[in-house]
């Protein structure tokens, strides 16, 4: 029996564990009771199961008959600190945490997988490693459980690495994207404070007012990103905090403000990190004033591996048709800290649409709203392309 419809036989299963971890969300490196419904999932398959020991990482080693290729799947584990307000019958139970990136799917979608794989385990030419992953939102789990020897599981080097991300907006219930090249940004953190002295607000020549200064900081970066990057390599610099003062009638000491960088090249990103603190530091010189303006390197871009992206993108043609698959003509503003796996490993990162049929995809709640819904619908086809990319690249099916 085709995979699609083994995995579309154990929806029911695969969409109950996805509800309960839905209803415990848990945020960050550390999900026990996550863990537990993973290690509780593959229980009685024949797999080498080890857990993280800075965090609640599972990776799970599918050893088939023959001594072929290792390929890595990996789905994440964590929620955000959202409160929930879809009124689902399964929704979070926990205040303040929710999964509204869908990365309960993803869990219980590669549990779904392993389970397939191991019932064709003798037939397998090779090694599939199950990499659940905690603290994708900001943590970097990813680079952590490499730390912890994630991609030496099976003994010898994965030769490739697929990664799932469910949508709950823009792709219509089961619609694949990918792309080769750049699939989604790399994110940096831009942390600026400018020092000046605080005084009267009325006699501002007595005072260093950092306020107008952080401000012109804050606008000359948005003539930055025009001026200075190739508009055919773009970068998005987004102010989202701003700080200063604490009434009317006093000018403060200093002014704080955070802002994200995102870049799709090594030389955009490496750019971003001269520019913007020479930026910040000679606006506030011009004005008698200084600035400490911190770059932090968050998450790489996320590049898919030409190849493995046109193998991914035919396997989905294969499996459930080529209208149910698109190459993205742009890559995704947002980040994935699976750049750290396909940095080491060539693979392909795949988005799959999981809009609930009555929303318009287009209009749709995006994913980290307390809002978004994903539907249950996407779960078997995410689960088949999950099984049928490892059997596939291990040269079976
Ligand atoms: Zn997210
Ligand atoms: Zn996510």
């Amino acid at each position: 029996m085709p995979l699609r419809n083994e995995a579309a036989d154990i929806a029911g299963e695969i969409a109950e564990l996805r509800h309960a971890i839905h209803a415990e969300p848990e945020i960050g490196l550390d999900l026990p009771k996550t863990q537990q419904k993973v290690l509780a999932a593959l229980d009685g398959l024949p797999l080498e199961v080890s857990t993280g020991s800075g965090l609640s990482s599972v990776t799970a080693v599918l050893r088939g008959a023959g001594s072929g290729p290792v390929v890595l799947l990996r789905g994440d584990m964590d929620a955000l600190p959202v409160t929930e307000e879809t009124g689902l019958p399964y929704a979070s139970r926990i205040p303040g945490a929710m999964h509204a990136c869908g990365h309960d799917l993803h869990t219980a979608m590669l549990a779904g997988a392993a389970r397939l794989l191991s019932a064709r385990r003798a037939e397998l030419p090779g090694t599939v490693i199950f990499m659940f992953q905690p603290g994708e939102e900001g943590y970097a789990g990813a680079r952590q459980m490499i730390a912890e020897g994630v991609l030496a599981a099976a003994g010898a080097p994965p030769a490739a690495a697929y990664g799932l991300h469910v949508t709950s907006n823009r792709l219509r219930c089961g619609m694949f994207s990918t792309r080769p090249g750049p699939m989604l940004a790399a994110a940096d953190q831009i942390t600026v404070t400018v020092h000046g002295r605080g005084g009267h607000a009325s006699q501002p020549h007595r005072a260093a007012d950092p306020v107008p200064v952080a401000c012109e900081i804050v606008l000359a970066l948005q003539t930055l990103v025009t001026r200075k990057f190739d508009v055919f390599d773009p970068v998005v610099i987004t102010v989202g905090s701003f700080h200063a003062g604490t009434t009317d009638n006093v000018i403060p000491d200093r002014a704080t403000f955070l802002a994200t960088a995102r870049s799709f090249s090594p030389e955009a990103r490496k750019a971003l990190g001269e520019l913007v603190p020479r930026l910040a530091g000679d606006i506030a010189a011009a004005h008698g004033l200084t600035a400490d303006a911190q770059y932090a390197a968050e998450y790489p871009v996320t590049v898919n591996d030409a190849a493995e992206a046109a193998f991914a993108t035919g396997v989905i043609a294969e499996v459930f048709g080529p209208e149910q698959g698109e190459t993205a003509q742009f890559p995704i503003t947002g980040a994935e800290d699976f750049s750290f796996v396909l940095e080491r490993v060539p693979g392909a990162f795949v988005m799959l649409g999981a809009c609930p049929p009555d929303r318009d995809p287009e209009t749709a709640p995006t994913n980290h709203s307390a809002v978004a819904v994903f539907d249950d619908a996407a779960l078997a086809d995410g689960t088949a392309l999950y099984a049928e990319l490892a059997v596939r690249r291990l040269g079976l099916g």
